[in-house]
């Protein structure tokens, strides 16, 4: 088998799964993009099986310690365990982000799951030429009625695959209904996985939105960045006193509203961008939520993005009533946990108050954190209520 001799330092030698390009020693054999290759140290050791892809940065990912072909058995078992894994970590297996790259030892491989539908995304060569067999694995475990492939992500370019949205398995699906389980009996959502401007469901965030909704009893709600509504819908559905939603899109505010009526609760749904809506905003509530996308996707635009959370940061700040709560959220993998904190102390400072924590979030147990592999861990929220002024 051809492969990579890694040089001493490369991140495999602490846990790590990928090989960049400024960590190969020398290449053997004859390796060719999409395949599965051998990684070896320079004292020709084995490292363990990867897939190759000299396109792209990161030219090399483990799929195992050990020797292993890109098989039927191979997926059986790794899709199979990934499976086990959301069937008892007590969420809702039917609604879940199913299979997580490299969380689940299938890089480049996300699938979720909406009930009787799966979305499949392939972002690495070697996947998505196997993505027959990855079809039919899932098929023959989970029967769903369609699999669609859905491969929009603008991690393809770096990976050389073309963007393509496809049905892979059974009949063109139209929009459905799905219900994320809550202490109110549940919210249900208007799904429509083929239509161009909107994908499923932002599963990450499904164990927030019942977190928040706890404490949204009386209360006046604005949901900041609420794409199709997840904070407000909870929180109407737990009783909130009133719920305004905003956000740029315009389907995202028709889904909410679609979705206010589904659930029988009112909302009121705003197109606005939110920086502008936050700054010239008159109203008080007891609840703000911030749920950005994410501001930066790499280094370089970090302290743009950390500008742009004090800014939200500030003025949630300033809109809250007596003993008011902000939940903010961020989904960028840059931006750290002590980051994001920090950030948020600098705009209560400049507000002049003070702020007291009462919950932590990070992503859902359907997308697993491999601390070695430090890229796994995006998601970091807090919730934050103002203190009595002293
Ligand atoms: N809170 C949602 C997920 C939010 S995703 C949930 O829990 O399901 C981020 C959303 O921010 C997207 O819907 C996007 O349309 C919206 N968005 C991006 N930039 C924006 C801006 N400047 N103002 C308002 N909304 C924006």
């Amino acid at each position: 088998m051809a492969g990579i001799v890694v040089k001493p330092r490369a991140r495999v030698f602490h846990g790590h799964d990928w090989v960049y390009a400024s960590e190969i020693r020398k290449l053997f054999g004859e390796p060719k993009p999409g395949e599965v290759i051998s990684l070896k140290d320079y004292r020709d050791r084995p490292l363990g099986t990867a897939i190759y892809n000299p396109d792209s940065q990161i030219v090399a990912r483990r799929i195992s310690r050990r020797k292993q072909k890109l098989d039927e058995e191979f997926f059986e078992r790794r899709i199979g365990q990934a499976i086990a894994l959301r069937e008892r970590s007590g969420i809702d297996p039917r609604l879940a982000r199913i299979i997580w790259s490299e969380s689940d030892g299938l890089p480049g491989v996300v699938v979720d799951r909406y009930g009787d539908h799966l979305v499949l995304q392939t972002l690495t060569l070697a996947m998505y030429l196997n993505r027959e067999l990855i079809v039919k694995v899932l098929v023959g475990m989970l029967n769903p009625e369609s699999v669609i492939l859905r491969n929009d992500s603008p991690m393809l370019s770096a990976e050389g695959i073309e963007e393509e949205i496809t049905i892979m398995h059974g009949e063109r699906p139209g929009p459905f209904v799905v219900e994320a389980p809550t202490a109110d009996g549940g919210v249900k959502f208007e799904i429509d996985l083929l239509d161009g401007q909107k994908t499923g469901l932002y599963l990450d965030q499904l164990d927030a939105h019942r977190e928040i909704a706890k404490l949204a009893k009386g209360k006046r709600v604005l949901d900041c960045f609420c794409n199709q509504g997840g904070f407000a819908l909870a929180c109407a559905k737990a009783g909130a006193a009133s719920v305004t939603a905003v956000d740029s899109s315009e389907p995202a505010i028709e889904a909410t509203l679609r979705n206010a009526e589904l659930n029988g609760v009112e909302i009121n749904a705003v197109k606005h961008n939110a920086f502008d809506f936050l700054k010239h905003c008159e109203d008080e509530y007891d609840i703000v939520i911030l749920d950005p996308p994410s501001f930066t996707k790499n280094k370089k635009s970090l302290n743009n993005a950390m500008r742009g959370y004090k800014e939200i940061h500030l003025r949630g700040l300033k809109l809250l009533a007596k003993e008011g709560i902000m939940a903010t959220y961020c989904c960028s993998h840059h931006a750290t946990r002590e980051l994001f904190l920090e950030n948020i102390v600098s705009a209560s400072v400049d507000a002049k108050r003070s702020l007291r924590m009462v919950a932590s979030h990070g992503q859902r147990l359907d997308h697993p954190v491999l601390p070695a592999i430090p890229e796994t861990e995006y998601l970091k929220g807090f919730v934050l209520q103002l203190m009595p002024s002293r």
